[in-house]
């Protein structure tokens, strides 16, 4: 379950005043649930999926991720909710110097488990993205799409439960960005609970799904259709 109520988070700018980026939103997910969140650039669709990674928190109201509350959460908690979830976000890069399983393995080392089952999560995510057969490469030996299906498979290592994704077809061309979608599409379809920021309409009507937009400091959830 994910919801946002009643939120608004406002930014300081350099001049002293605050710029309101989200007004009073809310929304719920179900579990079961897939859902877009487009809107132009700007509009704070980045914003909303880090309160939900707990990278930043309202300014009014209430973002819940799974049983994580904003109001309620304690820092030391933060690690916890951040294991519990998978998230492909813009600026999460690759080790460049890294195999694409050691990129894998690297995430789950870091949640302190032992070798065997850090070996048997990477290949098991490394097939499911299809990209066992090339765990040995170096992100540069990987195409775009291959080099996202590593972050996904790094993402979904650990089975969370819900992935947060911002814009993870955004720097490929359409063919690519279609079968990364598709490959979203059957995670979801696997039971995961899937949100991504997109600014690709072409995507949202092709693989329709909830779809909530944002505009003028509002989100409203909108038909796929009407795009
Ligand atoms: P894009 O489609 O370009 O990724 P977005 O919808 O994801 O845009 P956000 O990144 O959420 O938009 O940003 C929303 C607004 O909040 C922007 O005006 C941005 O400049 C501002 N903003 C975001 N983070 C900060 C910050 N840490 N400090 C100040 N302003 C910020
Ligand atoms: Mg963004």
């Amino acid at each position: 379950m994910i919801s946002f109520n009643n939120v608004s988070v406002s930014f300081d700018l350099p001049n002293g005043e605050s710029r309101t980026v989200v007004e009073n939103v809310s929304m719920d997910l179900d579990r079961s649930d897939m859902a877009y969140l487009i809107g132009p650039t700007g509009s704070g669709k980045s914003t909303l999926l880090r309160l939900l990674y707990m990278d930043r928190f309202p300014d009014e109201g209430v973002a819940q991720i799974g049983d994580y509350r904003s109001d309620l959460i304690d820092r030391s908690e933060i690690p916890y909710l951040r294991r519990s979830i998978g998230v492909v976000f813009q600026d999460f890069q690759l080790l460049p110097d890294r195999s694409a399983y050691d990129n894998v393995a690297f995430a789950l080392y870091a949640t302190g488990k032992k070798r065997s089952e850090v070996k048997s999560r990477t290949m098991k995510a490394l097939t499911r993205v299809g990209l066992n057969h090339k765990r040995s490469n170096f992100p540069h030996e990987l195409s775009g799409g291959e080099q996202q299906r590593v972050v996904i498979a790094r993402a979904i290592a650990n089975d969370p439960w819900v992935l947060l994704a911002d814009e993870p077809t955004g720097n490929l061309d359409p063919v690519v960005a279609d079968e990364i979608q598709e490959l979203l599409v059957s995670l979801h379809r696997q039971g995961m609970t899937l949100m991504m920021a997109t600014h690709d309409y072409r995507l949202v009507k092709k693989y329709p799904a909830r779809t909530f937009a944002l505009m003028n400091r509002q989100l409203i959830e909108i038909d796929p259709e009407s795009l």
